[in-house]
C-alpha cells in the first residue's frame, strides 16, 4: 500500500504557515511501512482539491486529506470528496449535539456556521474529534480508503494517531506483516551499512536506512505471512543487536531522551545539567517527558563567564587558563552542577554554536561535553558542522547518549 497526502489551505500556499502535517503524516505511515508517493498543497477551492483527489486515487490505495474542515465558506474539503463520488451530505445530530454542547459549556451560543461541521459525507464513518469541534471522516470507496482530518496538527494527530492508523495498518495487513525500526545513534549510515554487510549474505528480511540529525534508524520489513514474517524479523533484529550492540538505543516509539529517562529512573539515579551552548536544551528535552521530575534535579544555563563563575563556581583562573570552551571548564561546570544539586550524574556543555569562531578562536561547532558520574567522570570533544540550531540539538543528543551509555555500561 502506498499514500497520497492532500493538504488543504491557502496560508499553506502563502508559507503563512509550515506544513508540518504533511512530515508528521509521512512519518507516521512510513513507521508502519507504508511510503508516501506525493504531497499535494492545494487552496482552499472545491476544484482544485478535487482535481488533486482525482489524481491520488488513480496512484494510491490511500489518501489523507488535511485542513478544509472548519465552519467557514472556505472550508470545502467535505464537499470537494462527496461531490466526486456523488455523494450526499447529511447533517449527524449526534455530532451537532455535542457541538452545541461544547458552546454552552463556554456560555456562548453555537454560531450558525457551525452546523456544517456536524455534516457528514454518506456512508463514511466519523472520527471523533476530541480536541475540536471539526470531526474528521473515513471513507471507504472502489478499494481506497480516504480519510479527511481537520487542519491545526493538535487535532489531526491525535485523530490519526487513535482512530485512523489501526486501520490503516489493518488494511495494510497480507502485504506487509510486520515492521520494526531499530535506532542507532553515534554511527554514522556508512558505518552501519559496512558492520550490516559484514554479517555476510543476508537472507532476512530488507533493511532500509533513514538519516535523522544525529540518528540512524534501520527499519526492517516483514512480508507475506504474519508468523512467518515476525519470526524472520526477530531473527534479523537479533542479529543486528548482536553486530551493533549500544549503538541501538531503542526501537520503534522509543526517544533517545525517554530511554535514557527510563534508565534513570530504574537506576534510582538523579541528574543536574550546567549548560551553555545549548542554552537549556537538554532541560528543555528532558523536561518534554513524563515524569522527568523523578530524576531530574534541576539545570543552570550559564551562558557568560560570570555566571559560570557566580553560579556553577568555576574557578576564575581555570576559565582565564583554559578559556570559556575547554575540556576543562566543561569538567568544573558539570562538578558544579553535581555538588549544587547533590545528583548521581551531571553534564556539563560548553562549546561554540556559530556561525563564527568566538573571541578566542575557537571554531564553530567545537563542543566539549563533561559527564560527572557516581564514581567517574568522562570527556567528549566534538566538531559539529551544520547550522547553529543543528550543532546545539546534537551536542544534546550526545550529552544523553553519554548518560545512557554510562549507566548502562555500569
Ligand atoms: P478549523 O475548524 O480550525 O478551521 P480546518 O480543518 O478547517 O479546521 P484549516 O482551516 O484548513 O483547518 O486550518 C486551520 C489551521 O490549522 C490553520 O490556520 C493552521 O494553523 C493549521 N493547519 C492547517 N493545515 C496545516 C498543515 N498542513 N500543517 C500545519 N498546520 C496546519
Ligand atoms: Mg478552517
Amino acid at each position: 500500500m502506498q499514500a497520497d497526502l492532500i493538504c488543504v489551505g491557502n496560508e499553506l500556499l502563502t508559507g503563512l504557515i509550515e506544513n508540518s502535517n504533511a512530515g508528521f503524516l509521512a512519518r507516521r505511515l512510513w513507521s508502519t511501512g507504508i511510503p508516501v508517493r506525493e504531497t499535494a498543497v492545494v487552496a482552499d477551492d472545491e476544484k482544485s482539491i478535487r482535481e488533486a483527489l482525482e489524481r491520488a486515487l488513480q496512484e494510491s490505495e490511500l489518501v489523507i486529506l488535511t485542513g478544509g474542515l472548519g465552519p467557514t465558506e472556505d472550508d470545502l474539503t467535505r464537499e470537494a470528496v462527496a461531490s466526486i463520488f456523488g455523494l450526499e451530505l447529511t447533517i449527524d445530530r449526534n455530532w451537532l449535539e455535542r457541538m452545541e454542547g461544547f458552546f454552552r459549556q463556554r456560555g456562548i451560543d453555537m454560531p450558525h456556521n457551525n452546523r456544517k461541521q456536524a455534516m457528514v459525507i454518506e456512508g463514511s464513518t466519523l472520527l471523533e474529534n476530541k480536541r475540536g469541534t471539526a470531526p474528521g471522516a473515513m471513507l471507504k470507496r472502489k478499494g481506497k480508503i480516504i480519510v479527511l482530518l481537520p487542519g491545526p496538527p493538535y487535532e489531526m494527530q491525535q485523530i490519526f494517531e487513535e482512530q485512523v492508523l489501526k486501520e490503516v495498518v489493518k488494511q495494510n495487513e497480507g502485504l506487509l506483516a510486520t515492521v520494526k525500526t531499530l535506532k542507532c545513534i553515534g554511527i554514522g549510515e556508512s558505518m552501519l551499512e559496512q558492520k550490516i554487510k559484514e554479517l555476510g549474505k543476508w537472507d532476512l528480511p530488507p533493511i532500509s536506512y533513514v538519516a535523522r540529525g544525529y540518528e540512524v534508524n534501520l527499519q526492517i520489513k516483514g512480508y507475506g505471512d504474519q508468523q512467518e514474517a515476525t519470526a524472520a524479523v526477530n531473527q534479523a533484529e537479533k542479529k543486528l543487536r548482536d553486530a551493533l550492540g549500544d549503538a541501538i538505543y531503542g526501537c520503534d516509539d522509543e526517544t533517545l531522551a525517554g530511554v535514557t529517562a527510563t534508565l534513570l529512573i530504574k537506576n534510582n539515579m538523579t541528574l543536574a545539567l550546567a549548560e551553555s551552548c545549548s542554552g537549556g536544551l537538554l532541560s528543555d528535552l528532558i523536561t518534554d517527558i513524563p515524569g522527568s521530575s523523578c530524576f531530574y534535579c534541576g539545570g543552570i544555563v550559564a551562558y557568560s563567564s560570570d555566571a559560570k563563575i557566580n553560579l556553577l563556581g568555576v574557578a576564575p583562573g581555570l576559565l582565564e587558563k583554559e578559556g570559556d570552551v575547554s575540556p576543562a571548564v566543561a569538567e568544573a561546570m558539570a562538578a558544579g552542577a553535581k555538588k549544587i544539586f547533590n545528583s548521581h550524574f551531571a553534564i556539563g556543555i560548553t562549546g561554540v554554536a556559530g556561525p563564527g569562531s568566538d573571541a578566542a578562536g575557537n571554531p564553530a561547532g567545537l563542543v566539549y561535553i563533561a559527564l560527572e558520574g557516581p564514581d567517574k567522570t568522562e570527556q567528549k570533544q566534538l566538531n559539529l558542522g551544520g547550522a547553529r540550531k543543528a550543532i546545539k540539538e546534537r551536542a544534546a543528543q550526545i550529552a544523553l547518549d553519554m548518560i545512557r551509555k554510562a549507566i548502562s555500561r555500569g
